[in-house]
């Protein structure tokens, strides 16, 4: 569903939409025309959205507006914005967003996150910024110095709260939250609302307006999904297949450990596949290369863990393959929501082994739908009555083969999205052309 409503219809200022322009954004997102209204008049926000939905730009516009017009100017280690955002790629993201759209205002910002030198880091802090994007661990550090105050934070937002409580950023959170001044206008964006969210919300909102853009946990629209039965040990194999037969586009791998990431690079490489690895035990200079070699296309794959994927936003992901199933189902939503980004369709494989059937069926009960089974792969497995979701033949193998489970589409908070989508959808050969995809697979 794409909305009707132009960005100027939105009350943007004249330097927003210049910038916008020069993106080519023509018209807001669903979660950008809802949020950007009730954000400009003040309110706080509350907005349940999956990713890849335009959330940055629904806060980060309104924000720089109102910055930019209340005619204050920021003093020397105290922001006016603070953004909290659960990992240091999604920081960065989010203040290069920062940057564009505010290209053509004179406000400052910055951004903070670990594992690199604080040096620069506290010289931008110390030259005055409007507005601070950071990572929990490292702001509490800087406030623990000294480098920052927030006492003038009039604007704070909180970014993918659910994934910060997952990673354990509660305390700190909650620390942060008692810094701030008590007059302020808050907003928190999160892909799923579980319960531990709602008693965050209760601290840190007053009186919100709920934009809800997709109901929980639904997994982001246009995405075909399959599940490929598959024994343990012929996993890196039907990988290596899956890869090849997808002729274009970067593949995302998902691996539950660092270990395996690392693992699963070097096997991709010895077997000829140009494969990066992302995970938490690297540096974060090594983990911006992966991410821009990546980007650049030098490496088609990036085999990544789940809290060091947090924040991808690479265009051109068509493949996301998760070579094990992830242990927190919501970790499922928030995986396969790293292709089909802006309207774009993706596809998403998960690799499951007998020993994983309980975790696909966890996942199943959260997006609320089965899982369509891909069959004609060369390692295929039987699937058992109860964990098997529709059946079908996926574009992997050869022959020909009905989806089971598309049922059609659901309208979403994407940028573009069609409705139907179930029928028939035969598969050539290993690497057919994209108009062959899967059926997706709607609620
Ligand atoms: P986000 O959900 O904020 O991570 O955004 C997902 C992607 O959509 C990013 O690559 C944005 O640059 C892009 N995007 C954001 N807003 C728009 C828009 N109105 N039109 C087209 N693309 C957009």
């Amino acid at each position: 569903m794409q909305s009707d409503i132009t960005f100027d219809a939105l009350r943007l200022s004249a330097p927003l939409l210049r910038a916008l322009a020069d993106k080519n954004y023509t018209t807001p997102s669903p979660v950008q025309a809802e949020t950007i209204p009730h954000l400009l008049d003040g309110r706080d926000v509350l907005g349940c959205a999956q990713t890849g939905t335009g959330k940055t730009a629904a806060f980060a516009l309104p924000i720089l507006q109102r910055l930019s017009e209340d005619g204050k100017r920021c003093k020397p280690g105290r922001p006016r914005a603070l953004i909290l955002t659960p990992t240091r790629e999604l920081a960065v993201q989010v203040s290069e967003s920062f940057a564009t759209y505010g290209r053509y205002l004179k406000l400052s910002h910055a951004v903070v996150y670990g594992g690199v030198s604080q040096i620069p880091q506290v010289r931008a802090l110390r030259r005055g910024v409007d507005v601070l994007v950071a990572t929990p661990g490292r702001l509490l550090d800087l406030l623990d110095q000294r480098a920052l105050e927030l006492g003038e934070v009039e604007i704070f937002a909180l970014d993918e709260a659910d994934r910060m409580l997952d990673m354990g950023f509660a305390p700190d959170v909650k620390q942060i939250r008692s810094l701030l001044p008590q007059r302020r206008q808050s907003l928190l964006f999160s892909a799923t609302m579980p319960d531990a969210i709602r008693s965050l919300v209760d601290q840190i909102l007053d009186n919100p307006v709920n934009i809800h853009i997709a109901p929980v946990a639904t997994t982001a629209d246009k995405v075909a999904q399959w599940v490929c039965h598959v024994k343990q040990p012929n996993k890196l194999e039907l990988l290596m297949h899956l890869i090849e037969s997808d002729h274009d586009g970067r593949v995302l791998v998902f691996s539950r450990t660092k270990h395996g990431a690392n693992r699963l690079s070097v096997q991709l490489c010895k077997a000829g596949i140009p494969a990066g690895a992302i995970h938490g035990d690297k540096s974060q200079n090594a983990r911006q290369n992966a991410l821009e070699r990546f980007r650049v296309g030098r490496d088609r794959v990036l085999v990544a863990t789940d809290v060091a994927a947090r924040g991808i936003d690479v265009k051109g992901i068509s493949l996301v393959i998760n070579f094990e199933l992830p242990d927190e189902p919501d970790a499922y939503v928030h995986r396969i929501g790293r292709t089909a980004r802006a309207g774009a369709e993706g596809l998403a494989i998960s690799l499951c082994d007998r020993s994983e059937f309980r975790l696909l069926k966890g996942i199943q009960r959260i997006i609320r739908q089965d899982i369509p089974v891909m069959r004609d792969h060369p390692h295929a497995e039987p699937v058992p009555q109860r964990a098997e979701g529709g059946s079908g033949r996926g574009r992997f193998g050869g022959g020909r083969g009905r989806q089971g489970g598309g049922q059609g589409g659901r309208s979403s908070g994407g940028f573009r999205s069609r409705q139907g989508g179930g029928g028939d959808f035969r598969a050539s050969k290993p690497g057919f052309s994209k108009k062959r995809r899967p059926a997706r697979t709607g609620r």
